[in-house]
């Protein structure tokens, strides 16, 4: 990799603005999730795991300004059980960087939840998997996480910010999502989210076992949120299915569920250890590690990692499957290239659900370029020296 430091007006000429960090704050979590696609290891008093360091936090903000920074995302494992929290909070107030949060809510005190709204919060989302304790628990693997997320939300509405809430759905708690909306609506959350469980880490499991549902459930579960269900409540849901499966005014966001136009091409994530990699996919699949931030400049890993640069020169042109075919493609871009590659070991594959829905002839024909051809095998777009390739089995 050449050249560092070229000025930041030279960057933004040549690559896109690095609008966003995802940082993957903890390598452990302290919850067990059945469908968790990062598989943090389970972290208690007894056994603890590298957390990012603060100077490293610090050091990559600096480095991110001239590259264009407007956001960060604190994730995890879980981030709020970086034991020094209240420190990399401070540093984004002082930096005046706004950030959002994924969390499972259950470390969230009413004296962390102000904190949270004091250092430019503005946007937090929080896992509830179930309407009650049992479901929730079954899923995320912890007794009494149940009753400390919902305490969370309390005391984040309480501090003055209204969090999503987002179910993933399963055969275990698919008859609950009308439940889970009436308590969100109780809690004072600001909208639904509902994500599909993904053949990725542990989701490849539940794929094998059947506890995930079918595509033909999952189809029509979109259609029943976004018309009956949504209907029927004041808080915007957002169903997660890829870009084809929805109306245009759902796509965009005008409904306040939140726009899904892929941000791939300007973010980076970096792990708990430190590493650059595409997203937090970078845990299970190592060619998706960029560098580390205590050797590599940002600047350097941006502007010219090989993979970075294939990924911008490829999507969404180079798309193959039913990808290739769709005409939400310059949207959508695929869905999420980082599952599409744990799957196939290509950067190019189409998306499983697209591709699942198209063999049940549930691929919406108005979203397809031209009549469905055959898929041509995803050679191209695989990394040198591939470590995995992976595989749901289905
Ligand atoms: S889904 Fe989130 S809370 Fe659950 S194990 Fe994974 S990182 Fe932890
Ligand atoms: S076919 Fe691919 S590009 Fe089109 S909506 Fe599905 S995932 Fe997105």
């Amino acid at each position: 990799m050449t050249n560092p430091l070229a000025p930041a007006e030279n960057i933004r000429t040549s690559v896109p603005r690095l609008e966003s960090i995802y940082f993957y704050l903890t390598g452990g979590c302290n919850l067990r999730c059945r469908h968790c696609w990062i598989e943090p290891p389970h972290q208690s008093s007894k056994r603890q795991y590298p957390d990012l360091d603060l100077g490293l936090f610090r050091q990559i903000l600096k480095q991110a300004r001239p590259l264009g920074l407007s956001s960060v995302k604190l994730t995890g494992g879980e981030p709020l059980m970086h034991p020094r929290i209240g420190d990399l909070l401070g540093i984004l107030r002082d930096e005046k960087i706004r950030f959002n949060v994924e969390t499972n809510g259950v470390l969230c005190t009413p004296g962390l939840a102000r904190d949270l709204v004091r250092s430019g919060i503005f946007h937090i989302s929080v896992s509830l998997d179930g309407a009650d304790a049992g479901t929730h628990e079954w899923v995320r693997g912890v007794e009494g996480c149940f009753d400390a997320a919902i305490a969370g939300i309390r005391n984040l509405v309480a501090a003055g910010i209204r969090p999503q809430v987002i179910m993933s759905l399963m055969r275990r708690n698919v008859g609950q999502i009308e439940a889970l909306v009436r308590l969100a609506e109780s809690l004072g959350a600001s909208s639904v989210k509902f994500n599909i469980v993904q053949p990725t880490a542990r989701g490849v499991k539940m794929h094998q076992a059947g506890e995930t549902l079918a595509i033909e459930e999952l189809v029509s579960l979109g259609d029943r949120v976004e018309h009956l269900l949504s209907s029927s409540t004041m808080l915007p849901l957002n169903y997660s299915h890829p870009a084809a499966f929805r109306s245009l005014g759902k796509l965009y966001g005008q409904d306040g569920s939140g726009c899904i136009v892929c941000g791939i091409h300007g973010i980076i994530g970096i792990l708990a250890d430190g590493s650059y990699a595409l997203c937090g996919i970078g845990e299970t699949v190592r060619e998706l590690i960029f560098g580390h931030s205590a050797q590599d400049a940002l600047a350097d890993v941006w502007v010219n990692h090989p993979v970075l640069r294939e990924i911008r020169g490829g999507l969404p042109n180079r798309l193959e499957g039913i990808c290739g075919e769709c005409v939400m493609k310059g949207i959508c871009l695929g869905s999420c290239v980082a599952q599409n590659y744990y799957r196939s070991g290509s950067l190019w594959a189409g998306h499983w659900y697209c591709e699942e829905a198209r063999a049940k002839n549930l691929f919406p024909a108005t979203r397809l370029k031209s009549p469905v051809k055959g898929a041509e095998p995803a050679a191209a777009g695989r990394l040198d020296n591939p470590q995995k390739a992976h595989s749901s089995g289905q």
